[in-house]
């Protein structure tokens, strides 16, 4: 960490350096010149409480720390995929026995190996359809034992996480639980690896540091792009934003093509986007009858436009 000093904090930059040098005793903090304070010998996990006391401290002069600095076990997050571009579909909720099985099949048939399997969903209104919950644990069993695909699903607790955890393989953080800390140290002890989504607004610094949370004990962390708000001038997927945190750490990243997506016309071409941006696959949501879909079925492909994407997409390797 190096700290460039303003003018105006030279002097009490002085003074307080031994007060930093005390609470953090093995790092070596000395002046590397005249307007420069270089922090060596951190140890892991000390950077960001630092970074704070410097900020409150010396507000006006800048701080430079690496992301291996405050993100020590999150930049060393180590999942891949078997394939260069991975797939995973299913529906936004389990509905019902038939209907998953139906999609399971379908799936299996297209060549995938990865199933969503929702039922715990994280509603907005305590009044709509929050998923099958234990009752769909069942489904996801079956759907297992007869087709062999690896499921994904979201939990919302430490609760939900031990229920489901013998009839899933990957578990989802999703937006609205990006920030749940609980969850995150829970899941940090889990053998199953994490999607984690980035939530609406989040920059990548809030989207690493939820991530080091998980990457404690779990270094096996899915980063999933799930865009903005739709309609909101800042909505949409953000490709740009997903790259870079592939690009700067080799991080496994994805982009959910679906929730941020004005509808289910501007689903396909999020996909050629992903593939485009050199991300690791694609999250989608597909309905067997989008129009019945108890949730939404607005961006939900039928699976005549799912196979048709699948298709084009083994075609271009
Ligand atoms: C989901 O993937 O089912 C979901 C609820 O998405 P998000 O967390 O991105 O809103
Ligand atoms: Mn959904």
């Amino acid at each position: 960490m190096l700290i460039n000093l303003d003018k105006s904090e030279k002097k009490l930059a002085k003074k307080i350096i031994d007060i930093f040098k005390k609470d953090f005793k093995s790092a070596k903090i000395f002046f590397a010149g005249d307007k420069t304070i270089s922090v060596e010998n951190l140890k892991k996990g000390e950077a960001p409480a630092l970074f704070s006391q410097i900020k409150a401290v010396l507000p006006k002069s800048e701080i430079i720390c690496s992301a291996e600095e405050f993100y020590p076990n999150a930049v060393k997050s180590k999942f891949s995929f078997d394939k260069k571009f991975e797939i995973i579909a299913g529906p936004c909720a389990a509905e019902n026995i038939k209907s998953y099985l139906k999609t399971a099949s379908f799936l299996k048939s297209l060549g995938l190996k990865y199933i969503r399997g929702p039922i715990f969903k994280p509603r907005q209104s305590p009044y709509s359809f929050q998923g099958l919950e234990e009752k769909g644990i069942e489904i996801l069993k079956e759907a297992k034992e007869k087709y062999s695909l690896k499921i994904v699903t979201e939990v919302l607790s430490a609760e939900q996480a031990n229920k489901v955890c013998s009839y899933c393989d990957i578990f989802q953080v999703g937006a609205a639980n990006m920030r749940n800390y609980a969850l995150l140290k829970y899941l940090s002890e889990s053998d199953k690896p994490v999607l984690l989504k980035r939530t609406q607004g989040a920059t990548i610094k809030d989207w690493l540091s939820s991530a080091e949370y998980l990457a404690v004990k779990n270094k096996n962390i899915i980063f999933c792009e799930r865009g903005d708000y739709p309609l909101f001038p800042e909505s949409g997927i953000n490709f740009n934003l997903a790259a870079k945190i592939k690009k700067d750490f080799s991080l496994c990243v994805i982009a959910d093509i679906s929730h941020s997506s004005l509808g289910s016309d501007f689903v396909v071409p999020g996909a050629w986007a992903a593939r485009y941006f050199g991300l690791d696959g694609i999250m989608v949501e597909i309905h067997e009858n989008p129009q019945k879909s108890k949730v939404d079925g607005k961006h939900a492909l039928n699976f005549k436009d799912f196979e048709k994407l699948i298709k084009k997409l083994k075609s271009l390797g």
